[in-house]
């Protein structure tokens, strides 16, 4: 009988005590003190993890500047809160799960709604409410790409929860490429190292289905083209699957709930320097310290700690960190840049003949308008939203009415695109983000995640592909990397062949 991959991860979940160190080595005494530079996802996460590592006596402290929540943030319009950032979270994203289940958050589900695909000119695709037209119609224009993109993604996916069995089991890894190897051997590398288009081309799918139906999806999700690397366009077009999430009342409650768990200290103050200091002891031994320089409203300040965390990307708009005095230089900024997204909140009632529709605006249904990577393309996508919290009895209003609509574009809009975009409004409130990497392929070799001896970097996983279950399956990579290299147990470091390892132990 073939069991998935995904049923034994599951399985795997399901059993504790797995992690038993009672029989190992004995351990030496815990860090005293860790540093978080960066309350997002990805430092609060670690955090959680850390405390679950390394117990109850470490004080954690965790630097922020801004809110809590990082990319995962929320605006208020007409009086209610909408997402502005990260927003969508996928059934099996297992850490995400886990934090709600932990933390006494809820789901929100996404409302159903239909799509639509817009080549800059018309509609050139509209959902049914029926699955039997849909279904027909794609097979009529696309023959059977779509069933096997589906197909394709679910076998990207399966190798992908293979990470959830090696966390659960207390493994972990020093790079990306170790990462992703262990996950999906070298088929997982290929497809990092080629555009997705070009993944997509080899397993013969069609440029047609490539330009009118993929492109928009990776548009909407990464603001870029299906020249994107293929992981990262694998995890977008699973970001296109049925059932996605959010959380009741808003992503970033995620994050200040872990902070809450963990029992970290939040420091609001921005991090300027790290550098490494020699601290003798009574003992007259020696030891090295990382010491943190932040500044806050109190102003400058600096700390001593065992070990520190870097969970804010390392490049040019992203933070201006310096590590001074160290050998090798660790760089402020890494090659590569981040990718502008705007997201424009508008509400307000859509310009239907905007979308070139000028007969029968009603009969138009969709909330979620994507487009094709047409020239002069002014959006990436154009989404009639729902608040963070569901007020009883809301139902999503027909695109023709007033509603609340996300815009995704790479530039600010002028008064006079919105103009173009929508009749009337009361309110636009406009975000922008330096959102995720510009992926290309051959993929840019990550940055490394650890630093410096004690010193460990979490972003570099966004190379490989940017969401929040990235940044989580991060946090516990490094709380467990960190955890093994201070205690020496470099049996749970870059272990080979983990997959067929350990379908034996289940
Ligand atoms: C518009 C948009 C849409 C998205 N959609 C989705 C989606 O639908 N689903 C999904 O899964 N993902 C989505 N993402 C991606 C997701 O939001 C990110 O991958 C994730 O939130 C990254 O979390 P992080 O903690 O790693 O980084 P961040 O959230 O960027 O956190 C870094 C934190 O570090 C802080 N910081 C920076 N410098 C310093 C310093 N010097 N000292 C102290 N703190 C510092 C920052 O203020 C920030 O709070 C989207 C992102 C954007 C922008």
């Amino acid at each position: 009988m073939m069991i998935s991959v995904r049923a034994l991860v599951l399985l795997g979940l399901c059993q504790v005590g797995r992690r038993s160190l009672a029989s190992g080595p004995e351990l030496r005494d815990p860090p005293k003190r860790i540093a978080v530079v960066g309350a997002g996802i990805g430092g609060t996460a670690t955090a959680y993890f850390l405390r679950q590592e390394f117990g109850s006596s470490v004080k954690i402290d965790v630097f922020e500047p801004g809110t809590v929540g990082g990319r995962l943030a929320t605006q208020n319009i007409g009086g209610y809160e909408y997402e502005t950032g990260g927003s969508l979270i996928h059934p099996l994203n297992l850490h995400m799960k886990h934090f709600l289940d932990k933390l006494g958050l809820s789901q929100r589900t996404n409302l159903p709604g239909k799509m639509a695909i817009f080549d800059g000119k018309e509609i050139v695709f509209e959902e049914s409410d029926w699955f039997v037209v849909n279904f027909l119609r794609m097979l009529w224009h696309y023959g059977f790409n779509f069933l096997r993109m589906q197909m394709w993604v679910e076998s990207v996916l399966d190798k992908f929860m293979r990470i959830y069995q090696y966390q659960q089991y207390g493994y972990s890894f020093t790079s990306v490429e170790k990462l992703l190897h262990a996950m999906g051997g070298d088929s997982f590398l290929t497809l990092a190292n080629q555009t997705l288009e070009e993944a997509m081309l080899e397993e013969g799918f069609s440029q047609n289905f490539l330009n009118d139906v993929v492109a928009p999806i990776t548009r909407v999700n990464y603001g870029q083209s299906v020249r994107i690397s293929g992981f990262a366009g694998a995890v977008a077009l699973a970001g296109a699957d049925s059932g996605l999430w959010a959380v009741d009342g808003g992503n970033k409650k995620v994050c200040s709930g872990l902070l809450y768990h963990s029992k970290a200290e939040l420091i609001q103050a921005r991090v300027t320097t790290i550098s490494v200091k020699q601290r003798q002891s009574k003992a007259g031994t020696t030891a090295s310290l990382y010491e943190v320089n932040y500044v806050g409203d109190s102003g400058n300040a600096h700390s001593l700690y065992d070990i520190v965390f870097v969970a804010t990307p390392l490049h040019q708009g992203k933070s201006d960190l310096a590590f001074p005095g160290f050998s090798p230089p660790i760089p402020s900024h890494f090659p590569g840049r981040y990718h502008q997204i705007v997201t424009t909140l508008v509400h307000g009632r859509l310009n239907m003949s905007y979308l070139g529709i000028s007969e029968n605006p009603d009969a138009f249904t969709a909330s979620d308008v994507l487009t094709t990577d047409a020239k002069g393309s002014v959006i990436n996508s154009l989404s009639s939203i729902d608040p963070v919290i569901i007020p009883p009895g809301y139902s999503s209003p027909p695109a023709s009415a007033d509603s609340v609509w996300k815009v995704f574009s790479s530039q600010p809009l002028s008064q006079e695109q919105l103009q173009g975009m929508f009749l009337s409004w009361d309110s636009t409130a406009e975000v922008k983000w330096l959102a995720y990497p510009h992926y290309s392929a051959p993929r840019r070799a990550a940055p490394p995640f650890i630093l410096h001896d004690r010193l460990y970097y979490l972003s570099p996983v966004e190379w490989a592909a940017s969401a929040m279950e990235m940044s989580a399956i991060s946090a516990r990579n490094l709380a467990l990397l960190a955890h093994h290299r201070w205690h020496s147990l470099p049996g749970r470091v870059d272990q080979e062949d983990l997959h067929t390892r350990l379908r034996g132990e289940l």
